[in-house]
């Protein structure tokens, strides 16, 4: 059932289908049971007339019979009855098409109506108000009725016609009645019935092929457009689709196309813009570099004989050292972010324990400094992955730097966890913590929190941080709110396994 609802929901062709198919067999019912009904009725009045006006010659006859009789003596008059019955059923040719009953004299002392009638009919056969009409008035009266045949179980649909007679020499009166069958009439109806019902079925089963194989002509090219532009997502610009015509499909399909063509030209002006930059960036690094180089060194001169200067120019020198330090780290970061975009960026791998890193990161001088407590989880037991041991460090120094600088907290946890796939290492502080999108945030470039206190970061670090993560094949997540401290959760994967992460970020998802 619910596969059948998944179809009905996203096949377009599966809806049209069905939905042409019950439109048409609707149509084609009323259609059919309309036309049905107009055949019927004609049929059975177009017989009923004939036998109207074949009972009223046989009523005349009858009456002229009756007219003839002047004989008042009962058993002569039945048997004078008797003969006209036989005549009138046997005198309308070898093929009787009706059977002949005939009931009277109606008034009678005992109030017993004897009745005579053709042999095959059964003697209710006549419906009873015809019977009332008949008795109580001249003309000719009519009905349709099933008529019982003696000997068989089933009735056969009949017209009965009926008319009162008077017998002048007695006075008596007498009904008779002519019962017509209508089972020629019932077999042509059967016949028609079948033939609409065949009919029908054929057109149905003709209509639900035609919706199905036009609604295919015009799903056929949206399905493929559909899949070209599945792959057009998944960043494969290059097919194109088939034009063929000059129909609203072909028209589809040249928009289609020229869509395609306009994003690629698009992405690949972008693409040359942005390699542009990140050449403009790398050779505006590089071309400083030796300029900074020669500065740095005059600075140095000047930081060494500082005791010589007044005080002035002594804080004067240090703030030039300073600052060209910090320039030059941020010349360094500049030139890695664009290796990276170059895709320059190379790994040596070493076997590295991850717990190892952990115990020498507790150790470290940075934190101790900073007046800082360490508290280490889970680093007791080997986390060996293949990595560069100088991007990992890198990246831990960095983390364990943020904690000092920015969170404020006086106790930073450092937590390795690892599973089958992959190893972690966690550096949780319980400080500041990080606002709403900031744990996004701190991965953009240049990107810092509070400006104003910038400690003399650039916003780089973290970037950096990531890309070496993601050279690894490994992430770098970002965790916070604000006043319970933050959590920057390293994981690279194990030699043999894909990056999963192990325990450690599951106790903040
Ligand atoms: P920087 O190189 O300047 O230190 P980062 O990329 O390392 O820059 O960090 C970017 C910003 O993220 C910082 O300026 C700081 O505002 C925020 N940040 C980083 N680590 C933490 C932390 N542990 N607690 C609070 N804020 C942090």
């Amino acid at each position: 059932m619910g596969r059948l609802v998944r179809i009905w929901r996203r096949s377009i062709q599966t809806r049209v289908v069905t939905s042409t198919i019950v439109l048409s067999t609707l149509v084609v019912a009323f259609t059919g049971w309309a036309l049905l009904r107009d055949v019927a009725d004609g049929l059975a009045d177009g017989r009923r007339e004939a036998a109207v006006s074949e009972a009223r010659s046989g009523f005349d006859y009858a009456q002229t019979q009756l007219d003839a009789t002047v004989e008042t003596e009962q058993s002569t008059q039945s048997q004078v009855l008797t003969q006209m019955v036989d005549s009138l059923t046997r005198t309308r040719g070898a093929q009787r098409t009706y059977e002949l009953v005939l009931e009277g004299p109606l008034l009678t002392d005992d109030g017993q109506v004897p009745v005579r009638s053709s042999a095959a009919v059964e003697p209710g056969s006549v419906p009873a108000d015809l019977a009332d009409a008949v008795r109580s008035g001249s003309g000719t009266f009519w009905r349709y009725s099933d008529l019982a045949l003696l000997g068989s179980s089933s009735t056969q649909p009949s017209v009965v016609v009926g008319s009162q007679l008077r017998a002048p020499g007695s006075g008596d009166t007498y009904a008779l009645f002519y019962l017509f069958s209508l089972e020629d009439q019932q077999e042509t109806l059967d016949l028609v019935r079948r033939a609409l019902l065949l009919g029908g079925l054929a057109m149905v089963v003709m209509v639900g092929g035609v919706a199905w194989l036009v609604s295919r002509q015009v799903l056929d090219p949206v399905r493929l457009a559909r899949r070209i532009a599945e792959r057009y997502a998944s960043g494969n610009l290059e097919q194109r689709m088939h034009v063929r015509g000059e129909d609203d499909i072909a028209r589809l399909s040249t928009s289609f196309n020229q869509m395609a063509a306009s994003l690629q030209s698009q992405i690949r002006r972008l693409e040359n813009l942005s390699r542009l930059q990140q050449r403009f960036v790398s050779d505006v690094s590089h071309e400083l570099r030796t300029p900074l180089t020669t500065v740095q060194m005059a600075s140095e001169v000047l930081y060494d004989s500082r005791e010589r200067f007044d005080p002035q120019t002594a804080r004067s020198a240090e703030l030039l050292k300073r600052e060209l330090d910090r320039f030059e780290s941020l010349l360094s970061d500049l030139l890695d972010l664009s290796r990276f975009d170059a895709g320059a960026a190379r790994l040596e791998l070493d076997p590295v324990d991850l717990a190892q890193v952990a115990r020498d990161a507790a150790r470290s001088p940075l934190l101790e400094r900073a007046g800082i407590r360490v508290r280490l989880v889970g680093a007791d037991t080997p986390a060996v992955v293949e990595a560069d041991m100088r991007r990992i460090d890198r990246i831990v120094r960095n983390l364990l730097a943020n904690a000092a600088k920015y969170s404020g907290s006086d106790v930073v946890e450092i937590e390795v966890a690892q599973n089958a796939e992959s190893v972690s290492l966690a550096v949780r502080d319980f400080g500041v913590g990080l606002d709403g999108d900031e744990n996004l945030r701190v991965f953009d470039r240049f990107w810092r929190a509070d400006p104003a206190r910038t400690q003399g970061g650039t916003g780089l670090g973290l970037p950096i941080s990531r890309e070496d993560a993601t050279l690894h094949g490994g992430t770098l997540q970002a965790w916070g709110r604000p006043g319970e401290g933050s959590e920057f959760i390293l994981t690279v994967p194990k030699p043999d396994g894909s990056a999963k992460h192990p325990a450690i970020d599951s106790v903040y998802a």
